[in-house]
């Protein structure tokens, strides 16, 4: 019997975006084109990277609170020629770990969904040898890392970010908007909405409100919390935590005096969605992505600086949101659109518009159709 091809991801926990894109194509792979081919998820930081970069996922958090450490790294090596300079400096250092990885993991196609290992390991590979596809999971303030001609193809979720792509030098036949890869379960939730809200034990009378960090539960999510049970709202609150246990802990400590509910790391991000009535959140492209799907009307409480910067312009333009860097305007928002259910239904149809629920699906097409004997 033939062997089946093997797909190898590349993927890192920095943040929970590029594990939860990962993810979704596999699901996509499985549910529409079962047991055709194998995969593997690599995360190349911790398996590869030469210390201190092995770190990175444990540390990103931590990084992530420091904006301006952040924000002075993300745009130092965000220009065409500075990170060329970046990978030709840590070339000596990271050269024998990417061929280690390309050696110790034979495979038919990398998908990589992590800006950062897109150079290290096409200088490694012998160009034409097998397929490369980039799968872009940053919306539209894309860096530069991400771009690459000698990969195969690059998948991106948004029209701004193709045109960036074309603004570096992508050529036009190499790169593709296809959408963000989300869950399938964010389309086909396990029950209907009143039903799910029965089964979580929510009410059907008052709106309910989830609130999420991302992966890492980030920014200032207890400030908004509390501010939004000082003003007491007539809302139910679902706080997503993450897993930033220690914030988990803080707003267990002190007791909210609304409605709530406090959860930690939660899988079913697809029901809780397809049953709350709005979304505050970061702007992370994933859960950006998910909440349109959903249908969710978004309060973006922060963002990282940097490759989230577009995502809200992005979310604001279209209508799909509000931009809310303080706890005082997230509550000032919620209260409207409490006030207001006709403005919030309204921002959830724009929301419902804006989605691309078929982009982990399409996105596994590709790769069946480039593995096919
Ligand atoms: N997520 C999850 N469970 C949680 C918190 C987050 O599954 O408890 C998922 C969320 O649905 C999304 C991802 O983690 O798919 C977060 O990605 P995003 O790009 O929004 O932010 P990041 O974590 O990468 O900063």
């Amino acid at each position: 019997m033939n062997k089946k091809p093997h797909i190898l991801f590349l993927f890192s926990d920095t943040g929970g975006g590029h594990r939860s894109a990962a993810k979704a194509i596999i699901e996509a792979l499985d549910i529409y084109h079962p047991g055709q081919v194998t995969t593997e998820m690599l995360d190349f930081f911790v398996a590869y990277a030469p210390p201190p970069f092995d770190r990175a996922p444990s540390t990103y958090a931590h990084m992530a609170q420091v904006p301006n450490l952040w924000e002075l790294g993300y745009k130092l090596s965000n220009g065409k020629y500075r990170s060329k300079v970046v990978y030709d400096g840590l070339w000596p250092y990271i050269r024998s770990a990417a061929k280690d990885l390309v050696n110790e993991h034979p495979c038919d196609l990398i998908l990589s969904v992590h800006p950062i290992i897109n150079t290290p390991i096409l200088r490694t590979l012998e160009l034409g040898l097998k397929p490369y596809v980039i799968v872009v999971t940053d919306m539209v303030s894309t860096h530069v890392f991400w771009y690459n001609n000698d990969a195969t193809l690059t998948l991106v979720p948004t029209q701004e970010a193709w045109q960036r792509g074309i603004e570096i030098g992508m050529d036009e036949d190499r790169i593709e908007v296809i959408g963000q890869p989300i869950s399938d379960k964010f389309r086909h939730p396990t029950a209907p909405k009143a039903q799910l809200r029965s089964a979580f034990g929510w009410p059907h009378d008052l709106p309910v409100v989830l609130m999420v960090g991302g992966g890492e539960g980030m920014g200032p999510l207890e400030d908004v919390v509390r501010a939004v049970d000082r003003a007491q709202l007539d809302l139910k609150l679902v706080i997503i935590t993450g897993r930033n246990e220690a914030l988990q802990r803080n707003l267990e400590k002190k007791p909210l005096t609304i409605s709530h509910e406090i959860l930690g790391f939660v899988d079913s991000m697809p029901d809780l969605m397809n049953a709350a009535d709005v979304i505050v959140t970061k702007a992370g492209p994933g859960t950006i992505s998910e909440a349109f799907t959903a249908g969710l009307p978004m309060v973006l409480y922060t963002r990282m600086p940097g490759q989230e910067e577009g995502n809200v312009d992005y979310v604001v333009d279209k209508g799909a949101g509000v931009w809310a860097p303080t706890p005082e305007q997230v509550v000032e928002t919620l209260r409207l659109w409490i006030e207001n259910p006709e403005i919030r239904a309204q921002i959830a149809l724009t929301s419902k518009s804006l989605a691309r629920p078929d982009a982990a699906k399409n996105i596994a097409d590709k790769i069946i159709s480039m593995v096919k004997p």
